[in-house]
């Protein structure tokens, strides 16, 4: 029989064979688990599919009494419950969503010492009742998922997960364990800090997700150039495609469909129940393209997700990891692939400028898309960038990036962006007009269109100084002097302005390395190349 010390590793593995099936803990597992059966508290940064689940299911089944489970996923804790009790776990949840006669039922439950799962929505915690029902029974650990909901700095703050900082105070015997899939050290800090786990074991796991490709393109038609992706590399295959709105999420489906893929659409505006049938279809069914908000993905768990494309930027670098890490869950070979161009920057820029809230959460939205854009515009190792965003610093080439496998061609973009940034400058001084990208390529390519000609553009001296690019040339050089912060988009008609450091290109003390976009061989010259 196992000595006394080896008792919660062996109960431990116990369960994960007998209760899940599994043979063996994955990397950190084993050390997590053994902490929190010991009674630690304890704080994970673990990507996405890296197995996060059982690091506090397994305590909770292991310590005597109930292991309460906060988690702002209401949506799926019917879904995670139900799979829990396949297994012979005790499991249920309290949120919103129930009567009061479900509520009591379940709180009966929890008191009797029946349950050893209870999933919590975190505003149930605000109210009094909540608290002294927890009281009132016993508790085995809190497991804090999606931790990174309670860092302002984050990309996904829920303002209810302040009031978890009161976990401490209020049941100081109670192990605690926070999860999640975002650690950059800022927002590590601020869970460590909100959440008081100073004094807790933290456990960070290795972010890196080798299996999976990282392309990011110049978007040109995105809805061809994803047709083209899925039918040159993944034919058949299930994937996930995002798009920002509703209305391009429903486009995409139906083109895809036209085009002979099986796609569903999702996102809020459909139906609760077409919601639910498309995602369970997307689960079972093989070889299913979901289209998709980012409202779709959170928790669901399909091991085979071959690619995961992106026809619209994300907001954050945090974001795109998450959406991308719900590729290659499995191990094997898959595709992350973000089409990205001028348009999505300057929208995206006067969303965070036109959104609500103070200066400082504009502030933070905009760090957050500029990282986004560096990670978009480098010529370095996509992997290498994603990884010290994520404080992993000093990775090599991966070798398995479009960066690695196609190194861009840079150019010196210091004379364009000279002649750009002088066009705004012009422009500047007709402080009551505002002028977006495409008028300024118009005046750099020397287009007499009727806005140039209304406002006599075709009198400023930088008119037609750019002819040596074409408009997609041009285009992308926007899009970079934007990325760099070099020029800026400013109110809800997306002008550009120049910024603080525009004035160092302009006075030519800095240059600019711009990455060449390529060009893609017209359709027809492709087909008739062979
Ligand atoms: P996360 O919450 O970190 O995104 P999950 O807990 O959902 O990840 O786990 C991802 C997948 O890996 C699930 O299908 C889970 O059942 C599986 N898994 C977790 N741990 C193991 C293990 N030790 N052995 C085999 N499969 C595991
Ligand atoms: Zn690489």
């Amino acid at each position: 029989p196992p000595s006394d010390a080896d008792e919660p590793a062996s109960a431990a593995r116990d369960a994960l064979r007998r209760v899940f099936g599994y043979e063996s803990f994955r990397d950190g597992q084993r050390e997590i688990i053994e902490h929190v059966v010991g009674g630690g508290d304890a704080l994970v940064l673990m990507p996405t599919g890296g197995g996060k689940s059982l690091c506090y299911q397994i305590p909770a089944l292991v310590r005597p009494g109930t292991g309460v489970v906060v988690s702002p996923l209401i949506a799926l804790m019917q879904d995670q419950v139900d799979a829990l009790r396949a297994l012979g776990v005790r499991a249920d949840f309290l949120n919103s969503t129930q009567d009061p006669g479900q509520r009591a039922t379940v709180e009966a439950l929890f008191l009797a010492g029946e349950l050893d799962l209870l999933y919590l929505a975190p505003e149930r915690l605000r109210l009094p009742a909540t608290a002294s029902l927890l009281d009132r029974g016993k508790i085995s650990l809190f497991a804090i998922d999606e931790a990174h909901c309670v860092a302002q700095w984050g990309h996904d703050f829920r303002p209810d997960y302040l009031e978890l900082s009161t976990l401490r105070e209020r049941w100081p015997e109670v192990p605690r364990i926070a999860l999640t899939a975002t650690a950059t050290p800022a927002t590590h800090t601020e869970i460590t800090n909100r959440l008081g786990l100073a004094d807790a074991r933290h456990f960070v796991a290795d972010f890196d997700r080798p299996n999976i490709t990282y392309r990011i393109v110049p978007k040109k038609e995105p809805k061809r150039q994803l047709l083209d992706l899925l039918r040159a590399e993944h034919a058949g295959d299930a994937g996930i495609v995002y798009c920002l709105s509703r209305s391009s999420v429903d486009q995409t489906a139906d083109f895809l469909v036209s085009n002979g893929i099986a796609a569903l659409p999702y996102h809020a505006g459909l139906d609760a129940q077409v919601r639910a049938e498309h995602q369970s279809r997307f689960l079972r069914e093989d070889g299913l393209v979901m289209v998709a908000t980012i409202a779709f993905g959170m928790g669901i768990d399909k091991p085979d997700v071959r690619f995961v494309a992106h026809l619209d930027l994300p907001k954050s670098v945090e974001g795109y990891y998450q959406e991308t890490g719900r590729a290659g869950r499995d191990g094997l070979a898959s595709t992350a692939w973000l089409a990205y161009g001028l348009s999505d920057v300057v929208q995206l820029r006067k969303m965070i400028d036109t959104s609500g809230g103070d200066a400082a959460h504009r502030r933070r939205q905009s760090v957050h898309l500029d990282a986004m854009l560096a990670l978009c515009e480098t010529v370095e190792c996509r992997r290498v960038g994603l990884l010290a965003y994520f404080g992993q610093e000093g990775a090599s080439p991966c070798g398995n990036c479009d960066t690695c496998l196609t190194p861009p061609e840079t150019w010196d973009g210091t004379v364009a962006a000279q002649k750009l940034l002088s066009a705004v400058l012009r422009l500047a001084r007709e402080r009551r007009q505002k002028f977006g990208a495409g008028h300024l390529v118009d005046i750099l390519l020397g287009r007499a269109t009727q806005k140039v000609t209304q406002f006599e553009h075709q009198t400023l001296t930088v008119f037609g100084v750019g002819t040596e690019l074409n408009e997609s040339q041009w285009r992308g050089v926007v899009r970079q002097v934007l990325a760099r912060g070099l020029l800026a988009v400013e109110g809800e008609h997306g002008t550009l302005v120049l910024t603080d450091t525009s004035a160092d290109v302009l006075r030519g003390t800095r240059r600019v390395q711009m990455r060449r976009d390529p060009e893609r061989p017209a359709r027809s010259a492709a087909r008739s190349g062979s």
